[in-house]
């Protein structure tokens, strides 16, 4: 309203209908309401008010808010669609509100005042679907930058991270912290028997089973295409060896399914670290190596 165009005395032309509609848009018609009130107060208290033409104003925001919320709420739910019809309704009433203030002088310079808020309404609603959309994309790619999209499980960039993290708490707060890093057993094997899908649809199981086999505080993670690695806080080597006992025999028991209706049984290694006996910079190798001797002595083991 302080960047209004006065086309009589007191009488002003803005885009406030638009503000309204936003709040409509975003928050639903009691947002819309909240903010004609405001709206329609401000321009009573601020703007030359009390008068006609302030009191038609407020009430012109007052029903944009109304009808703006029923298109909201009506079947039509295609972005433009909905924000065309918005757009009606603020040419529209606007136009009434103005024809009523100041009656027919405001005619010739109508076409002006509807062309402008049709010009800006398309803006508004264009730069609204862009930045939702943009916004949208963002929410997607900080999901994708963290959680492995196949498993849902933490990506190789968060282990690293929680890797980190937890080591300085552990040292911290004087405790232990074991790592399991978890192989398939001839994995390339179903993959050249049943096809990438059915690999893929074995993956995401391991995941479930890591995920339900793990406690509140453990971290499961997707270290690289079939390899696992599961981070334990406040976990010593015994604990750790008997929960790298407890996964490995539950994969053996599991069936997996490959959605043809097909069912496999398979197998992991599992090799265990844990600091402080192992130091942090060694953690990951160590680790790692106690796989490679898992799968050396003949898979399906922990070491
Ligand atoms: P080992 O017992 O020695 O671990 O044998 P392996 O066959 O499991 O090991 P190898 O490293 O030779 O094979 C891993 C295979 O994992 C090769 C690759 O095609 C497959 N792979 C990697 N990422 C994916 C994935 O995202 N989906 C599927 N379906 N397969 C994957
Ligand atoms: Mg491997
Ligand atoms: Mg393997």
């Amino acid at each position: 309203m302080y960047f209004s165009i006065p086309i009589a005395p007191q009488t002003i032309v803005d885009f406030r209908g638009y503000a309204v509609l936003l709040a409509v848009h975003f928050g639903g018609i009691y947002s819309g309401f909240i903010a004609a009130v405001l709206i329609a107060a401000a321009r009573i208290a601020l703007f030359g008010g009390p008068n006609l033409s302030a009191f038609i104003g407020a009430a012109n925001v007052l029903f944009i808010a109304l009808a703006g919320g029923l298109v909201l709420r009506s079947a039509d739910k295609r972005y433009w669609s909905r924000w065309t019809k918005m757009m009606a309704v603020v040419l529209v009433t606007t136009g009434a509100a103005i024809f009523s203030a100041i009656g027919t002088t405001s005619l010739p310079i109508m076409p002006v005042i509807l062309g402008t808020l049709a010009v800006g309404g398309f803006f508004i609603g264009y730069m609204v679907d862009y930045i939702v959309r943009a916004h949208q994309l963002f929410l997607l790619m900080k999901e994708a930058s963290h959680v492995d999209f196949l498993t849902g499980l933490n990506n190789h960039r968060t282990f690293d991270r929680l890797f980190n993290e937890l080591v300085q708490a552990a040292d911290r707060k004087q405790e232990e912290l074991s790592l399991l890093t978890l192989d398939i057993d001839y994995f390339k094997k179903i993959n050249d028997t049943y096809g990438h899908p059915a690999g893929d649809a074995v993956l995401q199981q391991i995941g479930v089973l890591l995920r339900d086999s793990s406690r509140r505080m453990d971290e499961v993670c997707r270290t690289g295409g079939e390899e696992f690695a599961v981070l334990l806080p406040d976990c010593g080597r015994k604990e750790a060896l008997h929960y790298a006992e407890q996964i490995r025999s539950r994969v053996e028991r599991h069936s997996f399914l490959l959605g043809d209706g097909k069912a496999i049984r398979l197998t992991i290694s599992i090799g265990a670290a844990t600091f402080p006996q192992v130091s942090p910079d060694l953690l990951i190798e160590e680790a790692d190596k106690a796989l490679y001797r898992a799968k050396h002595n003949g898979r399906n083991q922990v070491a």
